[in-house]
C-alpha cells in the first residue's frame, strides 16, 4: 500500500528533535517567567475577520498564506499564521486588561500555519515563543520586551545576535510618512506589481518590502523614514539602541526595516545570527510595537509590545553550532530481565526507579545480553540492572556499568538505596531519624532527622548545621 507521507512545508518533530524543542521552549518560558510573564494558550484556529482586521488584510499573510476554511456551521475560519491576533483577541474578550497591574505580560508557544513556499527555516507549519506586553506607552516595555529576547537567546547559547532596530514612527509620523509614499508610488502605480497595486491602497509601507526585483529599485529610492520621524520617535530608537548596547548587544539601526505584519508603528526590531557555516535561516526572531491594535479589534485604547521566535530555525542553527549536546536525552539505566520467569520482578524494580525519577526501560522478550547491551548504550543508560533466573532464585541484582564494564552483584533489599546512591538522589529512602547510622544518605539528606524532636542514635552525623537535641549526637558533630 502506499506511504502517506506529511503535508509539504510540515515536518515530524522525531524523538530528540521534539525534545530539542522542549528544551528550547523551556529555556524561553524560563527567562520570560523571570521577567514576570505570565503564559496564556489560545486556540490554533480563529475567526478568520480577526487575522483580516488585526494581521491586515493588505498583508502577504492573510492575502496569500492563510489556511482558511468553513467549518460544518459554516463560519469562515482560519488556521493561525501568528500569535499576537489571539492573545489580543483573548485580553479583549476575557477582559484581562480590567487590572491596575499593567502592562499586562504574557508568553505564548505552539504551532503557526502559513502558506508559504517551503525553503531553508520556512515551512507551512512552524512554531513560534513569543510574548506581549499590552497597556503601556512606556519605551521601558519596548526595551523589558526586546531584553527578554536578547536574554533568552543567550541562554540558549547564542554568543553573537545582531538586533536591527527601526522606528515606523508613532502617530503623526507614520500619518505623515504614509502620505509621502503614496505621493512618491502615484506616479509608478502603472509600473509595480499587481500585489503592489493593492499595498498602495491598504498599506503602502509594504511596497516596500515587496521582494519583485523592479519594485525593489522604486523602493529603494523611496521617501525615507527618519525624514518624517518626530523628535520622540528618534529618541525612543537611541534610546533603545543604547541601553541595548550598555547590556552587550550588538545593535543595527536599519532603516529599511518594515516587518510583514499592518499592526506595527514605532519601534520594531528583528534578531539574526549567521551560523558558522554560513547559511541563511533568516530572522530567527522579530517584533514591535503597535498602537492601535487592541482598538482595531473592539478592545480599549491600549498598546502593545511583543516579538516571537522561530523555534526551527532556534533549533537549526543551534544543532548545527553544536549547542544542544549538553541536553539530557537520554536514559539513566536498562533493567534487563532474561528469562521468562524474571520480567514481572525487572518490571516492578523499574517501575520502583522510576518514581525516583531515574530514567529507564526493561526488555519485554528475551534477546541475547549482547544485543541488550547495544540498545541500552544507544539510548545512553550508564547501567544495565541484570536479573536472571539465577540472580531471582538468589534475591540479587548484578550491577553492570556499561562504561567499564565492571559488574557487581547487589541484594534485593538494597538495590533501590544503592541505585539512587550511585545517581545521587537524595532523600530516597522512608528515613525518619530511626536509621541507625545514615548509611542511606551519610546524613545528607532531606528527612527531618535533625529537627528539635531527634530521637536519632545515629553514631555519626556529617551534617555541621545539625540542629539535634539529642546530647549523644551533639557531641559527635
Ligand atoms: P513574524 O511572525 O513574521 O514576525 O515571524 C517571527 C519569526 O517566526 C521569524 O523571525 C521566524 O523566525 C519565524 N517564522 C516566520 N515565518 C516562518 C515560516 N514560514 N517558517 C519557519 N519560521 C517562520
Amino acid at each position: 500500500m502506499a506511504i502517506i507521507g506529511s503535508p509539504k512545508g510540515t515536518h515530524d518533530l522525531i524523538t530528540d528533535e521534539a525534545r530539542a524543542y522542549d528544551y528550547i521552549n523551556k529555556v524561553c518560558e524560563e527567562v520570560a517567567t523571570i521577567y514576570g510573564f505570565d503564559p496564556l494558550l489560545t486556540p490554533i484556529f480563529e475567526a478568520n475577520e480577526l487575522f483580516a482586521r488585526g494581521v491586515g488584510d493588505a498583508t502577504d499573510i492573510v492575502r496569500k498564506e492563510m489556511y482558511v476554511f468553513k467549518d460544518k456551521g459554516n463560519r469562515l475560519m482560519a488556521l493561525r499564521p501568528e500569535g499576537t491576533a489571539g492573545v489580543i483577541r483573548s485580553i479583549i474578550a476575557n477582559k484581562l486588561y480590567a487590572t491596575n497591574d499593567l502592562p499586562l505580560r504574557l508568553y505564548y508557544s505552539g504551532p503557526m500555519f502559513r502558506y508559504e513556499r517551503p525553503q531553508l527555516g520556512r515551512y507551512r507549519q512552524f512554531h513560534q515563543f513569543g510574548v506581549e506586553s499590552v497597556g503601556s506607552t512606556s519605551i521601558l516595555a519596548d526595551f523589558e520586551v526586546i531584553l527578554l529576547a536578547f536574554h533568552s537567546l543567550q541562554a540558549l547559547g547564542f554568543d553573537d545576535i545582531t538586533i536591527k532596530i527601526n522606528s515606523l514612527g508613532r502617530n503623526e509620523a507614520r500619518v505623515a510618512y504614509r502620505e509621502a509614499l503614496k505621493q512618491y508610488y502615484k506616479p509608478l502605480l502603472g509600473k509595480v506589481c499587481p500585489d503592489c497595486k493593492v499595498r498602495y491602497e491598504q498599506n503602502p509601507l509594504r511596497m516596500l518590502d515587496c521582494k519583485v526585483e523592479s519594485d525593489v529599485k522604486f523602493a529603494k529610492s523611496a521617501p525615507k523614514i527618519t525624514d518624517y520621524l518626530t523628535t520622540e520617535d528618534k529618541d525612543d530608537l537611541a534610546f533603545i539602541r543604547d541601553s541595548l548596547e550598555n547590556y552587550g548587544a550588538k545593535v543595527v539601526v536599519d532603516y529599511g526595516l518594515v516587518r510583514g505584519l499592518d499592526y506595527y508603528s514605532g519601534i520594531i526590531f528583528e534578531f539574526e545570527y549567521v551560523p558558522t557555516s554560513g547559511k541563511d535561516y533568516g530572522a530567527i526572531g522579530g517584533g514591535g510595537r503597535y498602537d492601535k491594535l487592541v482598538e482595531d479589534l473592539g478592545g480599549p485604547p491600549l498598546e502593545g509590545v511583543g516579538f516571537a521566535f522561530g523555534l526551527e530555525r532556534l533549533h537549526h542553527i543551534l544543532k548545527e553550532e553544536g549547542k544542544l549536546d549538553h541536553i539530557p536525552m537520554k536514559d539513566d539505566l536498562m533493567i534487563v530481565g532474561m528469562g521468562e520467569k524474571t520480567r514481572t520482578a525487572a518490571f516492578s524494580l523499574l517501575t520502583t526507579l522510576r518514581t525516583y525519577g531515574l530514567r529507564g526501560t526493561t526488555n519485554f522478550d528475551d534477546k541475547s545480553f549482547k544485543s541488550i547491551f547495544k540498545i541500552a548504550e544507544s539510548r545512553g543508560a550508564r547501567y544495565a540492572l541484570i536479573l536472571g533466573e539465577n540472580e531471582l532464585e538468589r534475591e540479587v541484582v548484578s550491577v553492570r556499568n556499561l562504561e567499564t564494564q565492571e559488574q557487581t552483584e547487589v541484594a534485593f533489599d538494597e538495590i533501590v538505596d544503592y541505585i539512587c546512591h550511585l545517581f545521587g538522589i537524595r532523600g530516597h529512602h522512608d528515613c525518619r531519624c530511626h536509621d541507625e547510622d545514615h548509611e542511606c544518605c551519610d546524613g545528607d539528606c532531606d528527612c527531618e532527622c535533625h529537627g528539635d524532636d531527634c530521637e536519632c542514635e545515629a553514631d555519626e552525623c556529617h551534617d555541621p548545621d545539625c540542629t539535634c537535641k539529642n546530647d549523644k549526637k551533639k557531641e559527635k558533630v
